[in-house]
């Protein structure tokens, strides 16, 4: 269903959805923009870019944005990017603070698909105690991206929260998750061996359009969205506030037509009394949302973080106990991020290969000691690709993998939701298989100049034709 494609095509399948959007077919938007009917219909086709000038004139007379115009590149055509480890020593620089060498960093595989920033990052700073006061750690400021950080010898995890520093001393295998714009800082304990990190930095569902949005509200407006989460009831009260408000109901209606009794409504509304099940799946009907959009996730983070050690990881065989391919060992996570999962995946030697998917983007680390063979499924083509100890991988979401080697190793992988997870999921579910295609690549305009039977002939009803295909029409 949805077949690969040219940049340019989705650029013009990205145009005609916008046009499409507008109420404008090619001839009205040729108009609009002062150019050529045939001009418009060839960058619709995907066979020629839109000019800056067009671009110009789009912006100055559409209410529309540069940025609607650009498709994503996609860098992993072939569903897998590898990057090998000369690569990512060529990206090497040394950062300091306070005037000394603080980190090594280099770059591991990344694809413009994806919202994922892994780092290897050395230690440089030698540590003599696990004091979270030592005046030689040099703190960052945070950073907008939350941060799954992967141990590797004897590393010091400094984090502050609410104004306390912490101090953790973490060995290899240990891992941490932590929220965005929290100060943290690492130290080696042990200048007789490597103390690395690979520090898998990654963006939620504010990066991108939402954070954009922001940008225009501007601060005052921006932080009236933030319920109190140090408070669930209060949380929750305000997430119902906010529902009640966007449809500016008034209380009575809402305890009349839910059947609660208004006095406990209004306790509920503010915080003081917690509606039972029943309660609340009515209070939904009537707001006439899912229940599960009035529902404040419970935080699992401690002073901002979520730390585990190795020995505590759960662990599991896959795919059964009994012929194992992969030992599994699920790293730090929480509940704020439920479409990021970290694991430790250690490839077991002389197994079958067991096949995974997820609709997950996916990186990966060889760990080491061995090589591990990556074998994936691109478009019904088999690909495998021999990963070295030290190099790394990003697999795109639902393509079929596995992992196999001549000996044990161990895999670090971070998944990662992208745009389709939680609501757009159910969004793109609602929207369905078929129509989904056109939320792809749009193909056509949304009516028939000729009249709705118009190309009964060439389609079959409710069939859609794929990007390409159309694009060339
Ligand atoms: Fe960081």
């Amino acid at each position: 269903m949805l077949q690969q494609t040219t940049y340019l095509q989705r650029a013009g399948a990205t145009f005609l959805a916008l046009i499409n959007d507008l109420k404008r077919n090619e001839a009205a938007a040729a108009r609009d923009l002062g150019v050529s009917e045939d001009l418009v219909h060839e960058i619709v086709a995907g066979e020629r870019p839109i000019t800056r000038e067009i671009l110009d004139k789009a912006v100055k007379i559409w209410p529309v944005n540069e940025r609607d115009f650009f498709p994503l590149h996609d860098d992993a055509a072939e569903g897998v990017v590898v990057m090998n480890k000369s690569q990512s020593v060529a990206s090497s620089r040394v950062l300091q603070r306070a005037g000394r060498d603080y980190y090594e960093y280099r770059d591991t595989a990344m694809s413009r698909v994806a919202m994922i920033r892994p780092e290897w990052i050395k230690m440089l700073q030698i540590v003599h105690d696990n004091d979270p006061l030592n005046p030689n750690v040099e703190w960052n400021n945070g950073h907008f991206l939350f941060q799954f950080t992967y141990f590797v010898g004897e590393v010091n995890y400094y984090y502050e929260w609410n104004g306390r520093k912490f101090c953790e001393p973490m060995n290899t295998g240990d891992s941490v998750f932590g929220l965005p714009f929290a100060k943290h800082s690492f130290g080696s304990r042990n200048p007789q061996s490597p103390a690395l990190i690979l520090a898998l930095t990654y963006g939620g569902r504010l990066v991108g359009d939402a954070q954009h949005e922001l940008g225009i509200l501007g601060d005052e407006s921006a932080c009236k969205y933030v319920l109190p989460m140090d408070n669930a009831m209060e949380a929750h009260a305000a997430l119902l506030r906010f529902h009640a408000a966007n449809g500016s109901y008034s209380c009575e209606y809402l305890a009349t037509a839910s059947g609660i009794k208004k006095a406990r409504l209004k306790k509920a509304l503010s915080g003081e009394v917690a509606l039972a099940s029943h309660e609340l799946q009515a209070l939904a009907d009537t707001l006439r949302v899912p229940v599960r959009d009035l529902l404040v996730p419970q935080l699992d983070t401690s002073n901002g973080v979520s730390i585990i050690h190795h020995k505590d990881a759960p662990s599991w065989m896959l795919p059964t106990e009994e012929q194992p391919s992969y030992c599994m060992r699920e790293l730090a996570g929480s509940r704020v991020t439920p479409y990021s999962k970290s694991l430790e995946i250690e490839v077991l030697p002389g197994s079958t290969p067991h096949q995974l998917e997820t609709g997950t983007h996916q990186y990966g680390y060889n760990l080491g000691p061995a090589p591990a063979t990556l074998g994936w499924i691109c478009d019904s083509v088999r690909h495998s690709q021999v990963v070295q100890p030290e190099e790394s991988f990003f697999i795109k979401p639902h393509i079929p993998h596995w992992f196999e080697g001549q000996d044990t190793t161990r895999l670090l992988i971070l998944r990662v939701g992208g745009k389709i997870v939680g609501d757009a999921l159910l969004e793109a579910s609602i929207v369905g298989k078929e129509s989904l295609s056109r939320v792809v690549a749009e193909t056509m305009c949304w009516y028939n100049e000729e009249g709705s039977h118009h190309g009964d002939h060439v389609s079959e009803p409710g069939h859609v034709l794929a990007g390409a295909e159309a694009a060339v029409r």
